[in-house]
């Protein structure tokens, strides 16, 4: 049975798509069949492994609002063992359209679910707010990936975040557990990152991956060309991070 991952921290730009992309890649090129699934209206996941929105006609918005079935919404991407659920932007509605559902909080577990047996690893690339559509991810989510940029106010917002997912687990998921904190367009070299990272490790106690992954130029370049970094340039240091990352999810999950 797959493992759900949702990729989520509400604070924009923190590579929560560039994790998305590039670690489902990673889990294909390692023989584990992988499904993306992009929740964001802005749709950069779907772009990302070369899906051209405007030529699909059923996304996961139809899906939500029970119109299409999501075996019937996949696609096979290019790239080995890659599969994504595509979003759109309608999905921007659905934050309001789904507020007046039953069970409106289980709409894509039920989708979800029944795709597990499929797939070794589901991620889900969350959008950047905690509203319904992110409060989905967390209810079918196995375990959540908080990216996080070493930057000022790094642990910005955190507080919020942890505090939907703690009503998540009383309220519908007691399982969901944190896979891990990544850190994200990590320098090494400069002292802020040092500081953002003690003070991470002091917030997420033994939940911090210990694969960090580097700013990287050709991480930013490679989603233009509508390919996962592995296909974009195999050698850069981006792609050996997130394969180093994609490794140690393995291990940790034993599989
Ligand atoms: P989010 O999905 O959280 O909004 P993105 O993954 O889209 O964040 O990243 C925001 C921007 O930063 C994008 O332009 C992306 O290409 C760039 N970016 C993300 N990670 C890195 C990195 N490790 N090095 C350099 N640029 C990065
Ligand atoms: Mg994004």
């Amino acid at each position: 049975m797959g493992k759900i991952i949702a990729i989520a921290n509400q604070k924009g730009g923190v590579g929560k798509t560039t994790t998305s992309v590039n670690l489902s890649a990673a889990m294909g090129t390692k023989g584990k069949k992988t499904l993306l699934v992009d929740i964001d209206p802005q749709g950069n996941s779907s772009s990302g492994v070369g899906v051209d929105r405007r030529a699909v006609k059923n996304t996961i918005y139809e899906v939500l609002i029970g119109e299409a079935k999501a075996p019937d919404v996949i696609i096979h991407t290019e790239f080995t063992n890659l599969d994504i659920i595509p979003s759109s932007m309608d999905l921007a509605a659905a934050e309001i359209e789904l507020v007046t559902l039953d069970h409106r909080e289980s709409i894509l577990k039920n989708a979800l679910v029944p795709l597990r047996e499929h797939y070794d690893y589901i991620f889900i690339d969350c959008p950047p707010s905690l509203g319904i559509i992110t409060t989905n991810a967390l209810c079918v989510a196995d375990t959540l990936l908080v990216p996080i940029q070493c930057e000022y106010y790094a642990l910005e917002g955190l507080s919020q975040l942890m505090n939907t997912v703690r009503r998540v687990k009383r309220q519908y998921n007691s399982q969901l557990d944190i896979e891990g904190v990544l850190l994200t367009m990590y320098d090494g070299r400069l002292n802020l990152t040092q500081q953002v990272v003690q003070e991470v490790k002091k917030y997420f106690p033994r939940k911090v991956f210990a694969t960090a992954i580097p700013r990287a130029v050709r991480l930013s370049e490679a989603p233009s060309f509508g390919r996962p970094i592995q296909y974009f340039d195999k050698s850069s240091r981006g792609a050996v991070a997130y394969d180093t990352l994609a490794d140690e999810i393995i291990q940790t999950n034993k599989g």
